[in-house]
């Protein structure tokens, strides 16, 4: 009986392995397959940066032919405004930064940063003037230092170190056993979402980008580290475009133009104050989160 499990218990193990490298494999083929179909043009040219505005003009999005995500989108964002982008779950609000940052082509419509068709750029050039903190940060099998880094080689230690500070990360890089020598990553130390999150936040300060993209980027993050982490995300927006895609409303009330999404489509826009007197589907939002926050309150 034993003789005859441990073989089929290998078999299974064998049996995983195998099936865990062809998904693997899988997915690489379909990064690959999209990375390849997304290409400078032959006649690309670089962005010519001015303000750093934003267009989206009708545009027209889905990830599979039969599943439409976004209808004649448009949405303008002018030259250092703060837009933020507000919704449910599956709304289409990344999908928005994912094709500001053309990882994946639009079927019909434009994207035009200062008025410049994306399709017609080098993705070079379009992505060095976008720095995105993504919902999920990835962090490489190195130390703490290249991980933050990575938004910029040719950073110097100064300014390093001022990223370091603006997103509060120094209390916690003081407390690891090498400093921000400390290996991070899958075979590293294990970070926390809210750590992770500060650490993107370094990184695109570093990269020094005129369009900034927050992307549900404290949402891991507790109420006192968020509030300063909002700070730090203040400091660091003024003076940019920047699009702010957010879960929690509270994080938004600020921002010069609020777009409501459902299912791909703006079915409310405006101030945090002019959504309020609308009394529709953000006021409907705005309440239930009070009250969610009172609840925590009292927990
Ligand atoms: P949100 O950020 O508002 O939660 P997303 O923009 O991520 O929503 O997703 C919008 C819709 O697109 C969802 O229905 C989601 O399931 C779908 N979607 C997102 N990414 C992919 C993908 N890579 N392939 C297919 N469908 C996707
Ligand atoms: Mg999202």
């Amino acid at each position: 009986m034993i003789q005859l499990f441990i073989p089929l218990n290998f078999l299974g193990f064998v049996y995983r392995e195998i099936r865990r490298a062809l998904t693997d494999l899988e997915n690489m083929l379909g990064l690959l397959q999209r990375k390849a179909s997304i290409v400078d043009a032959p006649d690309a040219r670089e962005l010519q940066l001015q303000q750093a505005s934003i267009e989206f003009r009708d545009v027209s999005f889905g990830y599979q032919a039969e599943r439409v995500i976004l209808q004649q989108f448009n949405l303008k964002i002018a030259p250092g405004q703060k837009v933020a982008v507000v919704g449910s779950s599956g709304a289409g609000k990344s999908t928005l930064a994912r094709l500001l940052y053309r990882f994946y082509e639009i079927n019909s419509g434009q994207i035009l940063v200062d008025g410049q068709d994306i399709r017609s750029l080098t993705l070079d050039s379009l992505r060095r003037a976008i720095a995105i903190v993504p919902q999920d940060t990835v962090l490489f099998n190195s130390s703490i230092r290249d991980n933050i880094a990575y938004g910029n080689p040719a950073a110097s230690q100064q300014d390093i170190d001022q990223a370091i500070d603006l997103a509060h990360l120094r209390h916690f890089i003081q407390s690891l056993p090498q400093g921000d020598a400390t290996l991070v990553g899958e075979r590293g130390l294990k970070v926390s979402g809210g750590e992770k999150q500060r650490i993107a936040i370094a990184r695109v300060l570093l990269k020094r980008s005129p369009i900034l993209i927050f992307d549900e980027a404290t949402s891991a993050l507790d109420s006192q580290s968020e509030s300063a982490i909002l700070t730090a995300m203040r400091e660091v927006a003024t003076g940019h475009t920047s699009l702010v895609i957010a879960h929690r409303l509270s994080t938004v009330v600020d921002a010069d133009l609020i777009v409501v999404l459902q299912q791909g489509k703006v079915v409310e826009q405006g101030s945090h104050q002019q959504l309020l007197t609308l009394n529709g589907y953000y006021t409907e939002l705005w309440a239930l989160q009070q009250r969610e926050q009172q609840a925590d309150v009292k927990e």
